[in-house]
């Protein structure tokens, strides 16, 4: 039995009806940015994050980037980001012209390690990102104490983590700044970019809502410097019907998640993700550690399985962000994650035969 480590067809398969009906509805209505789809997503999200506003832009990178902007983080300025991350939170912190200073996980859950955040902070510190990533919540708790006794910002890298929940809380209830990408693989995805923004801040919702179109909020009439980001009314329909769905798939996902955790506890030198006493995780990834790994991907590959690895290079080593004052062994946790990480298939969509044959591969291997 092949399984492939995710197939975007099954999705749309279980909604088809709904998600068509909704598309007709956009194709007929005449409006296609700025409508009643995207107005009622926004309530829609907001209220699923319990959050007092939802701003939606064009993708989950540029998401990040817009929070930086609205609070005047630019150029001389740092910002705390993981070393173990995908590329995009780091290139935000760029794009806007500051630096972006990482920071080690922890090594249970992968995460961002607040014990390692206050020997980074400066003078010029300015915000820190922590990044649920894998599904997983961050620790926000001792992150937030930091950051209050710093005077810095916490904005959430949430990307991956749409519905998870800290301490019963869910991301982005109560946050200054919670980034979301609905890009087609991620927990809550669209039929191609989309990203948010959620935040307590009525202010800040102002300035996003302003700089993702051109800085105006009456046609011509342009009070601050930036381009557009929107999401549209066809992404904002599909993703309405899909954020009804949200919780049972996230359930699915947690129900395959539970099953690898059961049937592979046992395995010799694989390290299963730990879940933290205050996490309910969503389960963007399942993924396991192994010193062989490379040849545990082969072995899976041969047997039918497909696996990915997030990340295979760590940022600070791409070519993207080389440089001699941060050499290979800068950062040994992320260099030993990206050695050592592998992504088993999980989705709302594996069937029970799947898992099956995914537990025997790894077992077999
Ligand atoms: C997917 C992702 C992003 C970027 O989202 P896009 O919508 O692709 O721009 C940012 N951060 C993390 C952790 C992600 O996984």
């Amino acid at each position: 039995m092949n399984v492939p480590f995710l197939d975007l067809r099954a999705p749309y398969a279980e909604l088809r009806t709904e998600i068509d009906q909704a598309v007709q509805r956009v194709l007929g209505s005449g409006r296609y940015l700025f409508g009643p789809e995207l107005e009622a997503f926004e309530d829609e999200f907001a209220a699923y994050c319990d959050a007092a506003h939802c701003v939606a832009v064009g993708n989950g990178g540029v998401a990040l980037e817009l929070v930086f902007r609205a609070l005047d983080i630019g150029p001389g300025d740092e910002v705390i980001v993981p070393s173990h991350t995908f590329f995009a939170t780091w290139a935000a912190v760029s794009a806007v012209g500051a630096r972006p200073v990482p920071v080690e996980p922890e090594e249970g859950t992968r995460n961002l390690d607040p014990a390692r955040i206050e020997a980074a902070v400066t003078p010029r510190t300015r915000a820190i990102v922590p990044v649920h990533l894998y599904g997983q919540p961050a620790d926000l708790e001792p992150i937030g104490k930091i950051a209050e006794r710093h005077g810095l910002a916490v904005v959430e890298d949430a990307a991956q983590a749409h519905g998870a929940r800290y301490r019963g809380r869910r991301i982005g209830a109560g946050s200054l700044a919670a980034t979301f990408s609905f890009y087609p693989g991620k927990n809550l995805g669209a039929l191609g970019d989309g990203g948010a923004v959620v935040t307590r801040d009525a202010a800040l919702a102002e300035q996003l809502r302003l700089r993702r179109n051109y800085g105006s909020r009456v046609k011509y009439h342009h009070e601050v410097q930036a381009g557009n980001t929107r999401l549209d009314e066809l992404q904002a329909a599909v993703l309405r019907v899909k954020l009804r769905r949200l919780d049972e798939w996230n359930a699915r996902r947690s129900a395959v998640a539970g099953r690898y955790l059961r049937e592979l506890a046992d395995v010799d030198g694989l390290e299963l993700p730990a879940v933290a006493p205050w996490a309910d995780p969503v389960w963007h990834l399942f993924v396991v550690r192994s010193e062989f790994r490379d040849e545990l991907q082969e072995r899976l590959a041969g047997a039918g399985v497909g696996t990915l690895i997030h990340y295979p290079v760590p940022v600070h080593l791409s070519p993207a962000y080389a440089s001699p004052d941060r050499p290979a062994g800068s950062l040994p946790l992320a260099e030993r994650l990206a050695a050592e990480v592998l992504s088993l298939p999980i989705g709302p969509h594996l069937s029970g035969r799947e898992v099956d044959a995914v537990v025997a591969a790894v077992r077999g291997a």
